[in-house]
């Protein structure tokens, strides 16, 4: 490694030794951008790795709530506003038990990058909080919602900082936080995206990182000479973006098998009834061990990372990070995967990565490949402040676009910096040059 970029990286590793995410998803950055940094000495000049590594700002506070029985529960909330090069910061909340600093800091510093691949001006950002909403009426979810937003409405605006929904925000809880924040603010503006189609939401917001990721790996595909037509897929979760991964990977001709969440997976050899598992997630909110009671062509196994041995050719991860390890990885590939699209964030180890670019599979890290939800939201954005709306059809016809464009650069960086094929190095390599040429061009702030 680059002696800069190792100093930086030592630096980092001292001041966030407890940060294992964070840490992660800045070494695998860093070590991707080498030839970037040794090409333009301009940036060391400036500083901009030691910058870009660090947070422009980061908020804790209190969120205290009390339960139907009137019981008081005190939760954290985070937002990390990592950087605003590009525009407003943008980046989701997530609602999670297991929701630290550190997740929030590794999450905002892959969104810097990924907003920048979308070619829209959004700088990154990520937010949220350890609650967990499952189990929770929703009375209960709404008051912790409107606590959660009468703090972090002191720190967001819509040309400052515009968050979204990620693990545990769907449109219930966007809807309760913009009420909240329209309530204390007087002003009705796109301070939030996924919002309702009443109340200034996007059509195919909701399908867009779902469908972004299958629309990505359409040009992995596409490169190969084939189409998804009469292809085996494993996607993991089964939460917003498995679902819509599974919608349009079969309107693509595939066949989706299996599907998990953070118990179990459930594999059904005739293929995923999607009307089945909507309502059952959607609707009801239940567990995807259900399904297997309504759908007998289908088995449920307890344990949701054996989904990996299922046979396919092409695996999409959009459950959670770290989710996908390097014994997995040499499982998918001796049973033939020939692509992997990442949905999640971060879903595969380094480990796992390694196994991927090592056996020259086509592999697309989640920054480029799930980059559709983010460009979506950017394009509600851009509808909010016209006071406009778009049709499905154009939205979605911009997405596919867009994850066109991504899936270009990521290649064409991987070919011009020396990797040819590699979109982890092409993905980091586009995503960063055009953030810091921005900061550059800022000067040293
Ligand atoms: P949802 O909350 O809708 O669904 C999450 C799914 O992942 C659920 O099935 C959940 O199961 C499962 N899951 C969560 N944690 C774990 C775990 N520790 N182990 C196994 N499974 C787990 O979230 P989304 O679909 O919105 O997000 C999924 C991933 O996609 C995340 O990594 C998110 O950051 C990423 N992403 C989301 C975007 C969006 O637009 N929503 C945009 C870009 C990326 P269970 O119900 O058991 O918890």
């Amino acid at each position: 490694m680059n002696s800069y970029i190792s100093t930086v990286l030592q630096e980092v590793k001292r001041r966030s030794q407890d940060e294992t995410l964070f840490l992660q998803a800045v070494e695998e950055v860093l070590e991707s951008i080498t030839p970037v940094v040794e090409k333009h000495k301009e940036f060391q000049d400036a500083a901009i790795l030691e910058r870009i590594v660090e947070p422009e700002r980061q908020i804790i506070f209190r969120v205290p709530w009390q339960d139907d029985k009137g019981i008081m529960h005190v939760n954290r909330g985070m937002r990390v506003q990592f950087n605003s090069a590009l525009g407003p910061y943008k980046g989701g909340l997530r609602f999670h038990p297991s929701v630290r600093l550190d997740t929030i800091k590794f999450l905002g510093f892959e969104q810097i990058f990924k907003n920048s691949l979308t070619g829209l001006m959004m700088g990154g950002g990520k937010g949220g909080s350890d609650f967990d909403p499952k189990g929770k009426s929703d009375a209960e979810v709404m008051r912790f919602c409107q606590s959660f937003m009468t703090e972090l409405c002191k720190h967001i605006d819509a040309d400052t900082d515009v968050p979204a929904g990620d693990i545990g925000v769907g449109g219930r809880e966007i809807g309760y936080m913009f009420g909240q924040y329209k309530r204390l603010r007087n002003t009705f503006h796109g301070v939030l995206t996924g919002k309702g189609l009443t109340y200034g939401g996007s059509l195919a917001r909701t399908e867009a990182t779902g469908y972004g990721v299958v629309y990505f790996c359409q040009e992995m595909l596409k490169d190969k000479k084939t189409s998804f037509e009469g292809k085996t897929v494993v996607i993991s979760g089964s939460g917003n973006v498995a679902i819509y991964a599974v919608e349009k990977a079969t309107q693509l001709g595939a066949k989706v098998v299996a599907l998990s969440d953070s118990s179990g997976y459930i594999y059904d050899k005739d293929g995923i009834d999607l009307d089945l598992v909507k309502r059952l997630k959607e609707v009801e909110r239940k567990r995807i061990s259900e399904y297997v009671k309504e759908r007998k062509s289908a088995i449920y196994k307890e344990g949701c990372k054996d989904i990996w041995t299922i046979k396919c050719d092409i695996a999409l991860p959009c459950a959670t990070q770290n989710e996908l390890d390097g014994d997995a990885a040499k499982t998918l590939v001796k049973n033939g995967c020939m692509y992997v699209a990442e949905g999640a964030n971060m879903p595969s180890t380094p480990e796992a990565i390694a196994v991927f670019i090592s056996s020259k599979i086509s592999y697309a890290p989640g920054k480029a490949s799930n980059a559709g939800g983010v460009a979506t939201s950017g394009l509600e954005m851009s509808q909010n402040s016209q006071r406009l709306s778009w049709t499905f059809d154009e939205v979605d016809n911009k997405l596919h676009q867009i994850m066109i464009n991504i899936h270009n650069s990521a290649k064409n960086a991987a070919e011009e910096y020396g990797t040819p094929g590699n979109l982890v190095n092409g993905a980091n390599i586009a995503g960063f040059k055009k953030v810091a040429t921005a900061m550059l061009a800022h000067g040293l702030i």
